[in-house]
């Protein structure tokens, strides 16, 4: 992007000192607002805000007069001029600082509709393969099938991690890792790509924060329906996994069709009820496993102690415990257009956990220079997920990479070739 800079900063700092702030800040509503009159001014709310917090929101709106055109057709006026004045108080920059202009535009929804303004639509050659990708099989679900192949696999992996957690194990630091979530935040939302912040009713805006939102999965709730999640988000993975003969897209499940969702959940709950050794595998896990749990306030799950020996070498545990805090990081920023696209794709492990990964990965080699993350990134990391993680990596190669994030970020889903022609419902 590039702004309009010009010396009038200065000169609205001059103006400020001889004009009444309502004055100027009613006239800079009124020129954000393109002339809309319909709507009552935002003054009220800001006659009584602190100097500094008035001063911000005069700046910004100095900054989006200035640049309300570049923003593309999406833009709203109305709506950015609003935001800046809910987005005051929970400031981190102030005008003339290093960030104040980046600040400004993704608060106010500038970026939002600016970023995927000049994005290009997947072609008609890639629009073909993405619809093939995310495609309906013409099959009935045989659930039956799942029995024999998908679960003695998933539970002989089960079995294997529970071993990691059987004895006591050593407790992770958990102010070490409120302090690392604080990091992602901040990386995430001021450095590498605009996306994120971009979307400005999201959680880098609207108060989520990180480090007070990791639990120690050990004091996760765990009752029948977090042991049916849990089995629920393994099916999905093994089932996409070469391991099991992709045992999901072999039974023909179709995601897409609620029948088919409701149908795996209760073979799952009949595996839980029947198989005491399944169920209580689950419950060991649950207590060591991350997971994200949506919601007005988002939480998520992680696991508070170190495994066992046979997880691996012990220096590489906090690597691990990293990523995984950045793909449950990248879960809580989905824009609610993204999840609902999950459930209108016939394999949504695709989306749901394929694409989170991907940009995942991302995210892990951006912040190889920062200074805090940096010496905690992966030696090598690889998007997992089995087929799902492929079909995503496909999907960036023929939609592109900044499509994707808009797509994820900013619920802009035309992008990766999704929307009401896909049949939504
Ligand atoms: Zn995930």
């Amino acid at each position: 992007m590039s702004l309009r800079k010009t010396k009038r900063d200065a000169t609205l700092d001059d103006r400020l000192a001889g004009e009444d702030v309502e004055h100027v800040f009613r006239t800079l509503e009124s020129q954000v607002r393109g002339g809309d009159v319909d709507h009552p001014s935002r003054w009220v709310d800001v006659a009584d805000a602190d100097p500094a917090e008035q001063r911000w929101i005069l700046h910004g709106l100095d900054l989006l007069a200035r640049n309300a055109d570049g923003a593309g057709p999406e833009f709203s006026g109305l709506r950015a001029a609003s935001l800046l004045v809910d987005r005051a108080r929970g400031r981190r920059h102030e005008p003339g600082g290093q960030r104040f202009e980046q600040e400004v535009m993704s608060a106010s929804g500038w970026l939002e509709a600016a970023l995927p303004s000049s994005l290009p639509l997947p072609g008609p050659t890639a629009s073909a393969r993405l619809a093939e990708i995310y495609g309906r099989p013409p099959v009935v679900f045989d659930a039956g099938t799942l029995a024999a192949s998908v679960l003695p696999v998933l539970k002989a992996g089960l079995a294997e991690e529970a071993l990691w957690w059987g004895s006591p194990a050593e407790p992770e630091d958990l102010s070490w890792m409120e302090k690392v979530a604080a990091s992602i935040q901040r990386f995430v939302h001021e450095e590498g790509s605009s996306f994120p912040a971009a979307h400005a009713a999201g959680p880098l805006h609207d108060g989520f924060d990180y480090a007070a939102s990791v639990i120690d999965a050990g004091a996760a709730d765990d009752d029948a329906d977090a042991r049916l999640a849990f089995l629920r988000r393994r099916i999905h993975l093994v089932g996409r996994d070469a391991s099991s003969g992709y045992a999901l897209s072999a039974a023909g499940y179709d995601h897409a069709q609620p029948g088919h969702r409701d149908l795996l959940d209760d073979l799952l709950d009949e595996w839980l009820a029947a198989d005491r050794e399944l169920d209580d595998l689950i419950g060991l896990l649950l207590r060591h496993s991350p997971a994200h749990v949506a919601g007005e306030r988002a939480r998520v799950h992680l696991p508070a102690h170190l495994p066992a020996g046979s997880w691996g070498p012990k220096e590489l545990w906090r690597p691990h415990l990293y990523a995984v805090m950045v793909h449950e990081f990248v879960h809580v920023l989905a824009h609610p257009d993204f999840t609902e696209a999950v459930e209108s794709v016939a394999d949504g492990q695709i989306l749901a956990e394929g694409v989170v990964d991907l940009l995942t990965a991302e995210l892990l080699d951006a912040s190889r220079t920062d200074p805090d993350l940096g010496g905690l990134v992966p030696g090598d990391y690889a998007v997992g997920y089995g087929a799902s993680g492929r079909a995503a990596i496909e999907i960036r190669d023929l939609a592109g990479a900044d499509q994707v994030k808009a797509a994820f970020y900013l619920g802009r889903v035309e992008f990766i070739g999704l929307g009401p022609e896909e049949g939504w419902t």
